[in-house]
């Protein structure tokens, strides 16, 4: 089974993944672009139970935007890491810059693509929702 290693910028936080993402989508919505500062997030999803926290503890910050959103980052560099969705329990999304190689990712779909910044170019192999994914 493979086993996807990340961390933060600085160091403190490293975790270690077993298994494969359930799916992986870039999310053009205005909570992700403020929370990584770039003009979107991609965001790769598994199970919780296969993401272990190897050293470090990460800070925790809550969104409420409709669904309520649990940030986790790094409290010393600032690096998110992972995001918690109170509409998918079980399942928990590790920002793609935080791995250590995630050239393993391929996302399938752009979801808030309506708040997308006008530069940003959807691309030709991703599924497009205006808003989030149906479910
Ligand atoms: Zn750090």
């Amino acid at each position: 089974m493979a086993t996807h290693t990340g961390g933060c910028l600085c160091g403190a936080i490293r975790y270690e993944i077993t298994g494969e993402p359930v799916r992986a989508a870039h999310c053009h919505c205005d909570d992700c672009r403020k929370a990584t500062g770039a003009s979107f997030a991609t965001n790769v999803f598994f199970r919780e139970e296969d993401i272990k926290i190897t050293q470090g503890t990460p800070k925790r910050f809550q969104a409420d935007s409709g669904d309520t959103m649990t940030k986790e980052f790094c409290g010393n560099c600032g690096s998110q890491l992972f995001g918690i969705g109170s509409g998918s329990s079980g399942i928990k999304h590790v920002k793609v810059g935080s791995l250590d190689d995630a050239s393993f990712v391929h996302p399938q779909i752009e979801v808030y693509t309506s708040k997308k910044l006008p530069f940003t170019r959807l691309s030709d192999d991703t599924e497009h929702y205006e808003t989030s994914r149906p479910r």
